[in-house]
């Protein structure tokens, strides 16, 4: 009777949380909480690994959604399953993506409630894929009449221009999100969605300039060139050969078998209709992409005097039409920069590095500006336009970058990181607290849990005066001598003695071996992180001329982008660490006021390849994720939870007093039941509308029961 191998039975045959139990041995167990040695990693594992070898992918830890990327098409997200998954209880199917977004969709409709999915995982392990099939599963399952059709349109073709302008082939990802995203779906009192809204964080600008070895830029760079129209290109001034470009170049790697960058651009082109840009939009925005690429062909002469001129004149043409920027105006921006001494602003040349470094943040700048007018152009577009209905429902999906740690971790890192930090902190919060709810609700008395509390990590960085952040501001900000060695040296002396916090020099004024001089070290939750310092405090900061230039642009996008009200606010000027702290604060915020539902990504291999559980990886990743802890706080308590007439319906057989049918009430069937089992007293308890059982084993023994 037993449908293993296959995450369905035959059709209509629904496998239950408890039939699946009694095929373990096989398959695994669907829920860890029912995992005899739940504090075992190995145990943990060897669950993964069966499931996986049956693409079993999704597992559960109570309400959390474990997935491991199969890295092939499983054919489990056809509309058949999207049926089966509606409007299902979400221990009655096994585990899936549609379960949880069915019951966000679900308690948001029936408690009023809004609701956040949060995916984490690192990069390669499914978070967009998840995200898109959660957007997907609304899409089509939610009702819909014309108007809304347009909106669901739109929120599904947001995806396709982001990924354009956001993503990038990496080492570990060909179609790698390189910033993070939150996105609000909003519903109306039907449960049609009716608009959205997204917010971006921390797009990774450097890209724009630079690539590693067998990377590759955004891809609207190769899709505008590859699969834009000959005339188009023409009034670009673009070759159809991105190998023409230094900004492409740089990791060695034009072209990408998994990527068809003609037909993307197709794709990308119709998606910017769809959402609502007029043609002289998107020509003002391909201006711009194109504008980019002509700046990174620009070089500088000047070696001899040491001032800087530019060599490249038909660059410069290319970018005075583009940008509509006089041409004299563009290469004295790009050749000088202004200081402001003693109240006067002075301008002076720049060398040939300066120079390049100069032209590469304004392609940053550029870039990074038009990615968020981008996001801000679609948000108008998914706005929710029904004045008369106020307060929509909304379902918040949050895709962010999961821990990260390589050989050489800088500012990047230290963002993401924190802000996994920060997720893990409110992950604490709410689920402690929800497992303090329920046990509430249900009188059941609550038991405290031993766990590690992270904000002492979220204080060492963020704290008013003694953070890490507001060090980095300080010396940011400071005039004079500061760099990366004055800021390093001022995080000794405050913060220097903190346990989470290890840096080269020792209390005594020695120095540790282990650590390279212009590094520190974070003690996170998940684990140790030497970040480098080098390049992390731009002491040349606001020196550049070239947000004025940009705001003298006809280009309506830039004029948007630089505006000129910011310059001439002179007041201290935010840095990318406190604007990213800010923004963080805003989104916990907003999740806080949510209820929360966890997908966790895991990539099996670093291959790409299906099949291939690498164990070392996958140990690794468990840890990241904070998936043990996850599994003990959630098992603290009791393993197994559930409705009174859930559990008596399926166990009634056991008894000759249920059977068949219990008269009284539900509590006291369920009573009579597990005494008649033999449950002991200390195995379970009795709450207001569900049993609470302890232990994995008192249930399978029931199982096995039913078996017989
Ligand atoms: P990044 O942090 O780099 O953005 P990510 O976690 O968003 O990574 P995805 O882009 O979602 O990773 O997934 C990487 C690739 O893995 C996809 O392009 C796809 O080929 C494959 N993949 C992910 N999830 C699934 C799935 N559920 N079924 C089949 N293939 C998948
Ligand atoms: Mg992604």
């Amino acid at each position: 009777s037993l449908l293993f191998g296959k995450p369905w039975g035959s059709d209509g045959v629904r496998i239950t949380m408890e039939s699946a139990l009694t095929a373990r041995d096989r398959v695994g167990v669907q829920d860890f909480v029912l995992l005899e040695n739940f504090t075992s990693e190995a145990a943990f594992i060897e669950n993964l690994r069966k499931r996986f070898k049956e693409n079993l992918i999704y597992t559960y830890i109570g309400s959390v959604l474990v997935s491991v990327n199969p890295y092939k098409d499983l054919e489990i997200y056809t509309k058949n399953h999207m049926e089966r998954y509606r409007g299902v209880n979400f221990y009655e199917v096994s585990p899936h993506i549609y379960a949880v977004a069915d019951n966000s969709y679900r308690s948001m409709r029936t408690e009023r409630r809004d609701q956040c999915i949060l995916i984490s995982g690192e990069s390669g392990a499914g978070k967009t894929e998840a995200s898109k099939k959660i957007l997907q599963y609304y899409a089509i399952t939610c009702p819909a009449s014309d108007q809304v059709q347009t909106v669901k349109d739109r929120l599904l073709q947001s995806n396709p221009v982001l990924e354009a302008f956001g993503n990038a082939k990496t080492l570990r990802n060909d179609n790698s999100s390189r910033f993070g995203k939150y996105m609000d779906i909003q519903f109306d009192f039907k449960g049609a969605p009716v608009g959205g809204h997204i917010l971006n964080y921390l797009l990774e600008k450097s890209r724009v300039v630079h690539q590693n070895h067998g990377e590759r830029n955004f891809h609207i760079f190769y899709q505008l060139i590859e699969g834009g129209e000959e005339d188009l290109l023409r009034r670009l001034g673009l070759e159809k050969n991105p190998q023409q470009y230094q900004y492409l170049v740089k990791g060695n790697c034009p072209k990408v078998s998994s990527i068809n960058d003609r037909s993307d651009w197709k794709v990308v082109r119709k998606a910017l209709t769809v959402i609502g840009f007029n043609d002289d939009e998107v020509e003002e925005l391909l201006n711009i992409i194109a504008s980019v690429l002509h700046l990174g062909n620009i070089q500088f002469g000047g070696e001899d005097s040491g001032i800087a001129y530019i060599t490249t004149d038909t660059q410069i043409k290319y970018l005075s039409r583009l940008l509509g920027v006089d041409g004299l105006v563009l290469k004295e921006a790009l050749t000088h920069k202004k200081i402001i001494a003693k109240g006067e602003e002075l301008i002076s040349p720049l060398n040939l590095e300066q120079a390049a470094s100069a032209r590469d943040a304004l392609s940053k700048a550029v870039y990074g500006r038009t990615f968020t007018w981008l996001v801000n152009k679609i948000n108008d577009s998914l706005a929710f336009k029904d004045e008369s209905y106020k307060n929509p429902s909304v379902i918040g999906l949050l895709d962010i970058y999961g821990f990260e740690v390589f050989q050489h971790n800088s500012f990047e890192q230290f963002c993401i990181n924190y802000c996994n930090e920060k997720l893990q902190q409110l992950f604490i919060e709410l689920t402690l607290k929800s497992e303090q709810d329920e046990y509430e609700a249900e009188g059941i008395t609550w038991e405290p849990v031993q766990y590690f509390n992270n904000k002492i990590i979220c204080d060492l960085v963020e704290e008013k005066f003694k953070g890490i952040i507001s060090i980095l501001d300080e010396e940011c900000l400071r005039p004079g001598d500061a760099s990366d060695i004055t800021f390093l040296e001022k995080l000794e002396d405050t913060v220097g003695g903190h346990a989470h916090l290890t840096t080269h020099k020792l209390a005594d004024g020695k120095t540790r071996k282990v650590m390279g001089r212009e590094e520190f070290r974070l003690l996170h939750y998940a684990g140790e992180v030497n970040y480098n310092v080098n390049g992390l405090c731009p002491y040349y900061l606001c020196c550049s001329v070239h947000p004025q230039v940009m705001c003298m642009s006809e280009n309506t996008i830039l004029t948007q982008c630089f505006d000129r009200v910011e310059l001439k606010d002179n007041k201290r000027p935010e840095t990318a660490a406190t604007q990213f702290k800010n923004s963080l604060a805003k989104l916990m915020e907003i999740l806080m006021s949510k209820e929360p539902s966890y997908v966790r990504c895991i990539k099996p291999n670093d291959a790409k390849q299906a099949g291939r559980f690498d164990e070392v990886l996958i140990r690794h990743q468990v840890k990241y994720l904070g998936l043990m802890e996850n599994l003990r706080v959630r098992r603290a308590g009791f393993a197994y939870r559930r409705r009174y007439e859930i559990f008596l319906q399926r166990y009634k057989s056991l008894c000759p007093e249920t059977w068949p049918t219990w008269e009284g009430k539900q509590v006291d069937g369920v009573s009579t039941l597990v005494k008649h089992l033999g449950y002991k007293p200390e195995e379970y308890k009795l709450g207001r509308s569900k049993i609470f059982i302890r232990f994995p084993k008192t249930l399978f023994a029931t199982e096995d029961a039913l078996e017989t």
